[in-house]
Parts: C-alpha cells; sequence; structure tokens
C-alpha cells in the first residue's frame, strides 16, 4: 500500500551529502555478508528512539501514558511488496530527517570522513570506514530499491515525509501519521527480497537479533487480526540476580546451548565505571563433541544495548575458557560495529580481560568442592591447561586450580599439595609424560622415585607438554621431566652412611660399570649420545632419557606423530650399577670377555625403547642377536 490518502506535500529534492552518497553506493553493491542485518539496524533504530522518548519524558517530568507501550510494528504487504517498520518514539522533524538521513552525522563517522577527506575517494576506504561504523539506517537499500520514512514528533502537529531511492538525492515534504508520534519506514523491497515479507523469515530474524530487545516486537495480521509479538520478554542478564528465577536461568540456558542438562555454574556480571558490560556465563556440565575443533564457533553471543551483534565472538574470551556459554551485551560498543572489523575494536580486549577473571574467580570457587571440581576438572581440564601458556597474566591462578595425577597420590591433586608434599632435599616438581597413569606407572624412569617415595606428577594430556616448556614454576619450585637429563635423586632424602669397606667395596663397583659403560657407548655409538650410569632406576637394567637440552621423549613423540620432527635425537642410555646383570657383564667385560658384550648391549638398547612403547628400527637384528644369546 502506498500512502495515496497521505501524498506528501510542498516537497523539495535535496542532493545527499558526498559521504554518503559514495555509501550508498557501496551499501547498493553490498558490503555486508548478509543482507538481513538492515532488520537488526531498523529496529534497533526504532529502540532507541524509543528509549530517547522515555529519556525525554522522564528528565521532563513527564509520565509516559501508560495505555500506550512503546512497541515497533512489523507488516508487510505482499501486493504492494512493500514492508513497514512503524515505532512509537522520538520522531524526527524536517530539519531531522534532513539531517539524520541526509548526511552521516555520527561524530566518529564525521571525524573520520574529515581526517581522510583527501584519500576517501577510494572504495576501499569508504570499505573500511563502514566497516568501523557500521551503515546504519542506509542498510535499508540493500533490499529496498525506495525507502520512505513519515515521522511526527511529540506535541507537534506536522508529520514530514523523507523518500529516496538511494541515488544520490531525496525529498522531503509534509504528510500526515495517523497514528500519532513516531517513525514509520517503509520498504519498496528489491526483486529477489521477498523473503523479508514472509512471516516465518521475519520471525527468525527478530528472534535471531533482536530477541532480548527490551522493547516489544510485533508482526500485524494483514487481516487486521491480533498481532503477533517476535520476541522474548526482557533481556534476562540485565534484570538483578535476585530476581532471576533457576528456572528461567535453565530454560535461558538451554536456549542457548541446545544443551538439554542444567548448566554447571552461572556467573552473572554487571561491570560498571569505566567498562560497562553485562553478561550471563555459563559453564556446562559435559564438554561439546567439538571443542576442539579448529572450526568451532565461540559459545559467546555479543549483544549491544540488547541488540544482537555476532555469535562469533571468538575475540570475546581468551580460547582456554571457549567451554563457556553465554551473552555479553555492552554499553560501550558502536552498535553498528560490523562483525568484520570487531577483532580491531580496542573495547573487546578489555570485557575479555574483565570476563577471565570473574570465570577464573568462579571456577576456583568451584574448586572448594573437591568432587564438584573433579568432575569440572574431567570435563574441562585438557582445555582449560591451555590457559598455562596463553594467559600470561593468570599463569599462577591457573597452575593454582590445575590438578593431575601422581606417583604417590590418589585421585586429584594439586600443585601446593604436591610442593607441601615434598621431600627434604627436593628441588622440582617432577613430572613424567604419557598417554595414560596406568600406562605410566610401570614406566623404568619411575623406580627411584618411587623407592625413594618422591612425588611424580604424571602429565598425560598432549597439552602438557606444550605449557611444560614455556611454563618454569609453580612457588618457586620448578618443573623437571624424568626423562630428561640427570636424576640427581642422591640429593633426596636421608643419604645412607656406608661404613669405609663397604664404601671402597662400591666405588671398586662403580669403576667397573663405569668401564662397561665406555664399551656400551663404543658399540651403541651410532645410537645413543652416551651410555650413563642411573640414579633412577632399582628394578630394571636399563632406560633411554632424554639430554637435558633436548627435547624430551613424550613431546618427540608427538612431535613425530604430527610430522614436526623426523628423526628423533640421540638419546642417552642409563645403566643401573646395581643390576645383577650389569654387574655380571662388567665382571664380563674386566675379564676380557668382550665377545660376550656386543649382543648384550644392543639387545638392552632394544628392551629400553620397547619400555618406551618405540618400535625397533631393525627387529631382524634383534632376532638374530637373540637367538645368539639364548643359545
Ligand atoms: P545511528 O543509529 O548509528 O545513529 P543510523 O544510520 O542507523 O545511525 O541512523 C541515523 C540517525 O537517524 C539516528 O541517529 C537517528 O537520529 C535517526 N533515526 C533513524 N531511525 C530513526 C527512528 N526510527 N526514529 C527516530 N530517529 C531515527
Ligand atoms: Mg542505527
Amino acid at each position: 500500500m502506498t500512502d495515496s490518502s497521505t501524498q506528501p506535500k510542498n516537497t523539495e529534492t535535496m542532493e545527499f551529502q558526498a559521504e554518503v552518497g559514495r555509501l550508498l553506493d557501496i551499501v547498493a553493491h553490498s558490503l555486508y555478508s548478509e543482507k538481513e542485518v538492515f532488520l537488526r539496524e531498523l529496529i534497533a533504530n526504532a529502540a532507541d528512539a524509543a528509549e530517547k522518548q522515555r529519556f525525554l519524558n522522564l528528565s521532563a517530568g513527564v509520565a509516559d501514558n501508560p495505555a500506550e507501550e512503546y512497541a515497533i510494528h512489523l507488516s508487510a504487504d505482499p501486493v504492494a511488496k512493500t514492508l513497514r517498520l512503524s515505532d512509537n518514539g522520538i520522531g524526527m522533524d524536517r530539519s531531522e530527517l534532513i539531517d539524520h538521513l541526509g548526511t552521516i552525522a555520527r561524530s566518529g563517522t564525521g571525524k573520520f570522513l574529515q581526517e581522510n577527506k583527501t584519500s576517501s575517494d577510494s572504495a576501499a576506504n569508504l570499505e573500511a570506514l563502514i566497516g568501523q561504523f557500521g551503515v546504519g539506517f542506509y542498510s535499508a537499500f540493500m533490499v529496498a530499491e525506495r525507502v520512505e520514512v513519515i515521522s511526527l514528533k511529540q506535541n507537534e502537529s506536522q508529520a514530514y515525509h523523507w523518500q529516496s531511492d538511494g541515488k544520490g538525492s531525496f525529498t522531503v515534504g509534509e504528510s500526515t501519521r495517523p497514528d500519532g508520534r513516531g517513525t514509520t519506514v517503509i520498504l519498496h523491497l528489491r526483486e529477489g527480497a521477498e523473503e523479508y515479507l514472509e512471516a516465518h523469515r521475519l520471525r527468525q530474524l527478530v528472534r535471531r537479533y533482536s530477541n532480548h530487545l527490551a522493547l516489544p516486537v510485533y508482526l500485524d495480521d494483514p487481516e487486521g487480526g491480533e498481532s503477533e509479538r517476535l520476541n522474548d520478554s526482557q533481556a534476562l542478564w540485565l534484570r538483578p540476580r535476585s530476581e532471576v528465577t533457576a528456572e528461567e536461568l535453565k530454560d535461558f540456558y538451554q536456549s542457548l546451548s541446545h544443551d538439554g542438562q542444567e548448566p554447571r555454574a552461572t556467573v552473572h556480571i554487571r561491570a560498571e565505571g569505566s567498562l560497562e558490560y553485562s553478561a550471563l556465563i555459563f559453564i556446562p556440565r559435559n564438554k561439546p563433541f567439538d571443542l576442539f575443533l579448529p572450526e568451532r564457533k565461540s559459545g559467546l553471543k555479543l549483544y549491544v544495548r540488547r541488540v544482537f551483534i555476532t555469535d562469533e565472538g571468538s575475540d570475546l574470551i581468551a580460547p582456554y575458557l571457549r567451554f563457556v556459554k553465554g551473552v555479553v551485551d555492552s554499553s560501550d560498543l558502536p552498535l553498528n560495529v560490523s562483525r568484520e572489523l570487531l577483532q580491531n575494536n580496542p573495547i573487546l580486549p578489555k570485557i575479555r580481560r574483565s570476563l577471565t577473571k570473574k570465570i577464573l574467580s568462579e571456577i576456583e570457587k568451584l574448586s572448594h568442592d573437591s568432587a564438584a571440581y573433579e568432575s569440572f576438572w574431567q570435563e574441562f581440564g585438557a582445555v582449560f591447561k591451555e590457559g598455562l601458556y596463553e594467559d600470561f597474566e593468570n599463569r599462577e591462578e591457573i597452575l593454582k586450580l590445575a590438578r593431575f595425577k601422581s606417583s604417590e597420590a590418589s585421585g586429584w591433586s594439586d600443585l601446593s599439595a604436591y610442593v607441601a608434599r615434598m621431600k627434604p632435599g627436593q628441588e622440582f616438581i617432577y613430572c613424567l609424560s604419557g598417554e595414560s597413569p596406568e600406562a605410566l606407572i610401570s614406566n623404568p624412569h619411575l623406580e627411584g622415585f618411587k623407592a625413594k617415595g618422591v612425588e611424580v606428577i604424571y602429565l598425560t594430556d598432549p597439552i602438557d607438554e606444550f605449557w611444560l616448556q614455556s611454563v618454569s614454576e609453580f612457588q618457586g619450585k620448578a618443573f623437571r621431566s624424568i626423562t630428561r637429563g640427570a636424576a640427581e635423586l642422591s640429593k633426596i632424602g636421608e643419604t645412607k652412611t656406608e661404613s669405609a669397606e663397604q664404601k671402597s667395596k662400591n666405588d671398586s663397583q662403580k669403576q667397573s660399570v663405569q668401564k662397561l659403560a665406555e664399551l656400551f657407548k663404543g658399540i651403541l655409538a651410532t645410537e645413543v649420545k652416551s651410555v650413563e650410569l642411573s640414579e633412577r632406576l632399582t628394578e630394571s637394567a636399563v632406560c633411554l632419557v632424554a639430554e637435558s637440552g633436548d627435547i624430551d621423549l613424550n613431546f618427540e613423540k608427538l612431535l613425530k606423530q604430527h610430522q614436526r620432527v623426523e628423526k628423533s635425537a640421540k638419546r642417552v642410555l642409563e645403566i643401573n650399577p646395581d643390576h645383577p646383570l650389569i654387574q655380571k657383564l662388567a665382571k664380563d667385560a674386566e675379564a676380557g670377555r668382550s665377545e660376550r658384550i656386543e649382543d648384550r648391549a644392543w639387545l638392552l638398547l632394544a628392551e629400553a625403547r620397547l619400555a618406551l612403547g618405540e618400535a625397533l628400527d631393525n627387529p631382524s637384528d634383534f632376532a638374530r642377536r637373540l637367538e645368539r644369546v639364548l643359545i
């Protein structure tokens, strides 16, 4: 329906400000990835207008008419192919229509244009500009070939009409607005944009972008029946915490996450002061299946003053906290900030920092209930630990919250408890990496530590190898892998006092094992870096360790799986001087029975490899040597 009854009078044609002209040109060629955002922009403008009117009444001491609720009405006319949006907000008079819809009045945009006057001719520049400030009202021209605006201000008798095809000029004239105060925007839809006449599409868009707007959005019935309300009630996250019921939180969480369970924890944030935002964040019970997929979307939705902006707000949350779900509503971001340019907005890192602290403190609260925390850790521990190398600022806090299994404690344990259990003389936090605690228990590297009761932390997530590279210490104690470097166990706990006789016996035994080690080294020179007497073995005869400056064993394995390293660095073979087999071989070496040594050296190296779960390079060589010694 074109308003033939209210044909505009006394119309005047005017040129758009040059910048607007160029902007419209780009809009027509569609800069946004989704044209549908026009509805979000127009609804946001209508909501702004309502808020301005409410504020105006408030500051003038005029009570809002209780019979007249602030609302937005959509109505579609499939015959005329028009979509109308009506509000009862502040409205615009003639000069405001000219100023607001004919120039770029927004301070930021204007300033930007001023500063870039000389170079702003290029389309690329304008695209950058638009990305930064959004196109707001002009986005209507993405879907409409002609746009009419009819507006009436409070306490004024004359309504005005604005119209343009978005091609350089617009007209303004007098009109009437039977609905009273407010603004009606009429979009004459382009060919191909008919979808925006369909109720289901409008319903979908309003739910998507404007669901939590404070004022209702109605779709009017073309037959004059009852209007349908398209958006939900008031934004939950803006209500005081005490007024929100657990049931409402659960419903909201479920609609947000499509998770059938209740959330594990809820963080309700109302930040005020230098940074203003509200947030409602949930920690789910279970981890989503796609937690480790790179293409996964963030679980957070970003709103600006209750208007949905994006759910691709991965910049809103530190990646190691990507398991949370929720909404963040900022008052500091410009409403029409485009999602393309969100990354460069300086407000986001501030919100992210504040959110991170709040979420960490909620997780800290969870940790007071050890059973509940264990379940949290089972689900999210592996992701959470990424924070150890990602989030330098909160590293100490994350280390405190981290849980580990170990060789001495049953169940999960934390690092403070580990440090409290350290033995006299123990300088390091010892750790051992592998696939699972079960696989690590029988690891020969652990033997000497177990014998002395020195606790070793099991690191069984791939991520552990990465943070270990960058985290140097906890409470002044450095981390030390027990498969790398010397074990130096003799410094820990009581040192045995030996008699002079015993000592000389031990020393001579040591000397002969030392000689054996030299012999082994000569035989295995192509395969090992050196052969050393072990302090960490008590039961096994041999084990392999990485030299202190080299990549640790499990890390190397991981890198190999990802084709990051080709060939292993040479390792150190440790031999156990107290093992009967080593002592026997030491005697053989002393007695010059060197023919017994070679095969056994190779077989012992193979044994050490097998104990690490590695495959042998040359199985047939292994088999031949084995047969020879078994004869
Ligand atoms: P922004 O909303 O960022 O200011 P827009 O391009 O969306 O930019 O709108 C430009 C201006 O037009 C608004 O600031 C407002 O003053 C005016 N305006 C747009 N729509 C309405 C409306 N429905 N009611 C009153 N004023 C409006
Ligand atoms: Mg706007």
